[in-house]
């Protein structure tokens, strides 16, 4: 939320001015940082840093299926 000390009130983004100035005072306004789309993305992230899941995960994701896939069969068995 960009935020006004002198009028010491929150504006929605777009009351705000193209140059970022408080709609009533005229001052320029402290933005937040924003998540813009030139921010990497997790996927390109776990890209850049070259790091996949490791072993152990894949293993209990495997485990995780196949018990939960037992659990949704067993009441049929026997
Ligand atoms: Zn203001």
């Amino acid at each position: 939320m960009p935020w006004c000390e002198p009028c010491s009130r929150y504006f929605a983004p777009s009351a705000v001015s193209a140059q970022g100035r408080c709609p009533v005072c005229e001052r320029t306004i402290e933005m937040p940082i924003r998540a813009t789309s030139d921010a990497p993305s997790l996927r390109e992230l776990q890209r850049l840093s070259g790091e996949k899941a490791p072993w152990h995960f894949k293993l209990l994701m495997l485990t995780l299926v196949l018990y939960l896939g037992w659990r949704i069969i067993a009441p049929f068995v026997d």
